[in-house]
């Protein structure tokens, strides 16, 4: 730190220090520096580099020609002068410099006012590349320059530079400046992380790692892929205020009971034997088990349900359901689709028979349909409503709602989770996400939510075969397709159109559905889209579960949930232009029953090597996490998710998918701390977390 020079000899900068008292910034600048939202030096201090320069390879202008690479050299100005080029109209500014080893022309470009600032006879130090001009000549453009003062001393000749983004119109060595000053306040910055916590989340002190982030010591690899003592001291601060703040949140909610009683007895028991098509898997009977005493608890239930495709999260779910009901509450399960939301309702109803009275809310329900629905839920003669989002407006009101169920949870927004939530007196709720969502980031997007994760699928599924193919190798498909078809199996074909837009351009679906009639005619092939009427679709999925038709052409509608045993074939068309997640998904569709099933992904003849190469890690993915992990790899949270997925929060310093491994220390310091500390003492910390450094830590 001792490099750091203060301000003003004679007086402190401190943390609470309004930035217009730093030399060099004013009223205006303060300004500007404010919509920013830099107000104090305490802001600057976390106002980080985003990238650093070395300066350090000083050379004398005779050894320049030996040199590919930016270089710090020191000189003094024999000549300057400005001139318009005739080319270009640009406005140069030029220099030559001289070490006494040799001389170097400098040029600037388009700003004029440095004919002001550098002249004959200065010293000064310059960083750039030097390169050869047209002429064979040496010389380095547009460098980063420095005045060397009478004693001869710089600031950031021979040095490690952070360089900073610019504020409006402040530019980046500007700001440098400025943050320069700011520096030696952290040592009135208190740390506000207590030694404890330090020592559990294994970080060094605040003071250290906002300096060496600033300051750097060394660019090794470690510094430069954020993982050096200093980054992980911020990240993890982040983090854990962050977790804390969702612990204390949750934590007060939980302060008021939910004020039901739940019990499961031999009656539930044996009433769920009964339905039972199969026996449970352990998996699913560990989390049922899970879900089960949640549901007993005084405080209500926050769990997120978790499990590759086809793992059998909806009979779990339904057990839920009968323990709710069966204790005299209704039950909402909410689906993203339409024909997810008919095929639970068909299934439900099938295993339960009419010993629950179901019914099911849609945006298609005629007027009378509502009618019936809004009353019966409000006077509870309704026990479980499976339904689209049709089941939040504001005219649907229960006697009791006692568990909410969300399904394919990654398809809502908090906000409209949150209304399901308030249809009841603290309803519990169970998320189910089929999703594969890295456990790293579920703790991320739901930090507060406990988790259970099915992690195995029912007995007897074989791995699903999954092959790519060129689009010109596509009649060799169709006659594998045709062959299976002919051995009693059903096909999905699949196009990429983007069902949630509002206009859907729907040619390349029907020229697809004509093309596969006019190739298969011997076999009944049928078209399904979201944009059909609600009555088309559902006649559609009925007839294609009944195997009254062999091939299903369609959008990515059946992306989510749809459960037909009998399909083992999908091929789905353009394949590069689905994520890695969303091609697991709709593989999930197939080997759900005994056959053996295959998937085939059909590439451009054109498509990029990066692209190929995502399909033929795809091609070798079994399981969904994998395939998610690299998913999110490759495209990052906001796109994984998708841009419908509200509630990602915003890190300053972390980030979600390189920093896993840190989320999940910092949960497990969170949930120690306010064991350990309290509630009170949690809060205040939060408070003191978040009100200081971590106060960009948001949630939309
Ligand atoms: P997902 O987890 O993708 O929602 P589903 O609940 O739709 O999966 O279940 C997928 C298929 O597996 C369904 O046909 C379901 O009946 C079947 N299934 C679920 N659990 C079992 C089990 N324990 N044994 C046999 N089949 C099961
Ligand atoms: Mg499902």
């Amino acid at each position: 730190m001792s490099s750091i020079k203060p301000a003003r000899p004679e007086w402190q900068v401190k943390p609470e220090t309004p930035l217009q008292f730093l030399r060099g910034v004013g009223e205006g600048r303060a300004r500007l520096l404010e919509t920013a939202g830099l107000t104090t030096v305490y802001d600057l201090l976390y106002f980080f580099p985003f990238r650093y320069e070395d300066r350090r390879l000083r050379v004398q202008i005779a050894d320049l020609r030996k040199i590919d690479r930016p270089v710090t050299l020191r000189g003094r100005v024999v000549s300057a002068g400005s001139k318009i080029s005739a080319v270009r109209r640009l406005k140069i500014f030029e220099a030559i410099l001289d070490d006494g080893t040799g001389t170097i022309m400098v040029v600037w470009f388009n700003q004029p006012y440095l004919a002001d600032k550098i002249k004959r006879g200065d010293q000064i130090a310059i960083y750039g590349q030097p390169r050869l001009d047209k002429y064979g000549r040496l010389q380095i453009e547009s460098p980063d320059y420095e005045k060397i003062d009478e004693a001869g001393d710089s600031e950031e000749e021979g040095n490690i530079v952070p360089v900073y983004s610019s504020v409006a119109s402040i530019t980046p060595k500007v700001m440098r400046r400025i943050v320069s000053q700011a520096l030696p306040a952290v040592a009135h910055l208190e740390d506000p992380l207590p030694p404890a916590i330090r020592q559990i989340l294994a970080i060094g002190e605040l003071q250290d790692a906002i300096v060496r982030i600033h300051r750097p010591a060394e660019l090794d690899e470690t510094f430069l892929s954020s993982r050096s003592p200093a980054h992980l001291r911020v990240i993890l601060q982040e983090f854990f205020a962050f977790q804390l703040a969702l612990r204390v949140r949750r934590a007060s909610e939980e302060s008021r009971p939910k004020g039901r009683t739940i019990v499961v007895d031999d009656a539930m028991r044996a009433e769920v034997r009964r339905i039972l098509p199969f026996r449970l898997t352990g998996a699913q009977k560990r989390v049922t088990k899970e879900i089960a005493d949640d549901l007993r608890r005084e405080k209500p239930m926050y769990r997120l349900l978790q499990g590759d495709v086809g793992s059998g999260k909806t009979i779990v779910a339904l057990i839920a359901a009968v323990i709710a009901i069966r204790n005299g509450h209704q039950v909402a399960l909410l689906a993203p689709t339409e024909i997810l939301a008919e095929q639970h309702y068909q299934r439900i109803r099938q295993l339960v028979g009419s010993s629950l009275r179901i019914a099911k809310g849609t945006g298609s329900m005629s007027a009378g349909e509502r009618r019936t629905l809004i009353a019966g839920l409000r006077e509870g003669v309704i026990d479980l409503v499976v339904g689209t989002h049709a089941i939040l407006e504001e005219k649907i009101v229960f006697k009791s709602l006692g568990l909410a169920i969300v399904d394919e949870q990654h398809r809502f927004g908090v906000e409209q989770r949150q209304k399901l939530f308030e249809k009841g007196d603290l309803p519990d709720i169970l998320v189910m996400t089929a999703t594969p969502i890295p456990r790293s980031l579920a703790l991320a997007l739901y930090g507060d939510l406990e988790l259970s994760v099915i992690d195995e699928l029912p007995p007897g599924r074989e791995a699903i075969k999954t092959a790519v193919r060129g689009a010109a190798q596509i009649e060799k498909v169709y006659r594998f397709i045709d062959e299976q078809l002919g051995e009693g199996a059903q096909a999905y074909v699949v196009y990429p159109l983007i069902e949630e837009s509002e206009k859907i351009d729907l040619t390349p679906l029907s020229q697809g559905f004509e093309t596969l009639r006019q190739r298969f005619p011997g076999r009944r092939v049928a078209m399904l889209h979201g944009r059909m009427p609600a009555t088309e679709k559902e006649e559609t999925m009925q007839r294609y579960k009944q195997g009254e038709i062999d091939l299903l052409v369609s959008t990515t509608v059946i992306e989510v949930g749809i459960d037909v045993g009998n399909a083992s074939m999908m091929l789905i068309m353009d394949a590069d232009r689905f994520g890695l997640s969303q091609l697991h998904q709709l593989r999930g569709r197939v080997g759900r029953g005994t056959r053996k099933s295959y998937c085939v992904l059909i590439r451009d003849e054109r498509s990029s090597e990066e692209a190929k190469q995502r399909l033929r890690l795809f091609e070798g993915a079994r399981n969904g996490f994998d395939v998610a992990e690299k998913d999110l790899e490759i495209r990052g949270a906001g796109d994984f998710l998708g841009t419908r997925q509200s509630g990602i929060p915003k890190f300053r310093f972390g980030n979600i998918v390189r920093d896993h491994a840190l989320m999940e220390r910092a949960r497990d310091a969170a949930i120690g701390y306010l064991e350990s500390a309290g509630l009170p003492a949690a809060v205040a910390l939060v408070r003191e977390l978040i009100g200081g450094g971590t106060k960009h830590v948001t949630r939309d």
